[in-house]
Parts: structure tokens; sequence; C-alpha cells
């Protein structure tokens, strides 16, 4: 996985795989409360890697 882009209004990440399809990727739905919308994510690898420890991650440190 790398993370592309980690700021307090956005963040993207993507499969380290160049060509895998795996992304996610959030968007500040208001800044003053710090909410977060899912914008894209795409949960299937297709490098075959697995991903979900590291999604569930990713979320548990967008909830904090
Ligand atoms: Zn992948």
């Amino acid at each position: 996985m790398v993370v592309t882009h980690n700021k307090r209004s956005r963040f993207t990440a993507k499969c380290a795989v160049k060509e895998c399809g795996w992304k996610f990727h959030t968007a500040s739905i208001d800044d003053r409360n710090e909410m977060f919308q899912v914008r894209a994510y795409n949960p299937e690898h297709t490098c075959g890697a697995g991903g979900r420890n590291l999604n569930k991650k990713i979320l548990n440190q967008l909830l904090v």
C-alpha cells in the first residue's frame, strides 16, 4: 500500500503494485467536524495480495 495523499481534507492510498486496482480515497465533507466520505474504494487486489488488515488499520486511523 502506498499513501499518495494524507492531508486533513483528503486521504488517498493505493496498492504498492502499480498495476493493481486496489485503491482507497476519501475526501472531507465537513472540515469543522472532520467528517470524511469514501469517494472511491476498490477492495479487490488484482495483484493477488490480501489487504483487508491494512484497510481496517487505515479506517481506524481515520476514525481516531
Ligand atoms: Zn494489490
